[in-house]
């Protein structure tokens, strides 16, 4: 166990709840920190549904014993005795960065760790909109986070040695994650190699090549992977990877970065997957 113990994350969604879920499930003491009070209500449902299917499964206990240690609030100066606040709010660049620069102004610690769970967002913009750069570094996580085992760990060429060890122990130690070291570069390691196979798969699909199921299929039982890229954007969210295919874009302006003009419109239509339940598919 790790001197961590006060843990705060910015924004209760799909992938907030899960961090602050792992968190509390390891018996650290939550903060969430959401935007609107209806907001905080979704976080606190998110949270409730995923402990309960836990408990039911016999992977916890208690769901409300671990709902005990987590608190969701609209208020971010909560924040303030945090050892580690993670950040997880929506892919942009500008909230981020005003995020961070309000978050060094709320946490108290000199020692506090300043983490983002960006998929894509350079983690050095974010470290120079605060007065600790050392401090700063990205802590990336996979969906859905109770289960799936990476962490992304993101030094930017500020972050200091023992900050980046601390965090590896508080995710390695505390949450029983395997983290990889991967450089400040947009998209890091997964996202570099995941985002442009799933955009193939979405010109595939958009040129009437194939069908989404067959293109699905083709990937699950031609190449054993557990689910096929089309599936697994409407599982991440076509929002969610809209940004991180610009962000990848931005960086290195290459063409298979490029967002096609399908996944643009189904964003616009707010087909976002299966937090909105229709994207490529579509759920009950
Ligand atoms: P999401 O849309 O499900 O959740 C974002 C949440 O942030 C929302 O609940 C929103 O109300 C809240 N929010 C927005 N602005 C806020 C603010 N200023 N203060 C407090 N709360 C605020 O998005 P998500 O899929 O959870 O993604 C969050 C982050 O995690 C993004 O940076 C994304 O790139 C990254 N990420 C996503 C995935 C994925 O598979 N979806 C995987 C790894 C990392």
């Amino acid at each position: 166990m790790t001197d961590i113990e006060r843990v705060g994350v910015v924004g209760g969604g799909l992938m907030g709840s899960g961090i602050a879920e792992v968190s509390a499930r390891a018996g650290k003491d939550v903060i969430v920190v959401e935007s609107s009070a209806a907001a905080v209500e979704a976080a606190r449902g998110r949270l409730e549904s995923s402990l309960k299917r836990a408990e039911s499964r016999g992977k916890i206990d208690s769901a409300q014993a671990v709902l005990e240690r987590i608190r969701v609030v609209d208020d971010i100066e909560q924040l303030a005795d945090r050892d580690i606040v993670i950040e997880a709010i929506v892919e942009d660049e500008k909230a981020k960065t005003e995020l961070f620069r309000r978050l060094d102004e709320v946490v108290t610690s000199p020692e506090a760790i300043l983490a983002s769970n960006t998929s894509s967002i350079p983690i050095m913009k974010l470290a120079v909109a605060t007065k600790r750069p050392s401090h700063v570094l990205g802590v990336h996580f996979f969906n859905p986070v109770p289960v799936l085992k990476l962490v992304e760990l993101v030094p930017s060429l500020m972050t200091d040695d023992a900050t980046t060890e601390r965090a590896r122990a508080f995710v390695q130690d505390d949450l029983g994650k395997n983290a990889i070291d991967c450089q400040d570069r947009a998209g890091f390691v997964v996202n570099a190699l995941l985002i442009p196979f799933i955009l193939s798969a979405i010109r595939m699909f958009e040129s009437g090549f194939a069908s989404a199921e067959d293109i699905d299929s083709g990937l699950v039982l031609g190449a054993a992977h557990p689910q096929g890229p089309l599936a697994l954007a409407d599982l991440i969210g076509l929002d969610t990877t809209k940004a991180v295919a610009e962000s990848l874009y931005e960086e290195f302006k290459e063409p298979l970065y490029a967002a096609p003009p399908l996944l643009q419109r189904m964003v616009e239509a707010g087909l976002l997957g299966r937090k909105t339940g229709r994207g490529f598919y579509t759920y009950s």
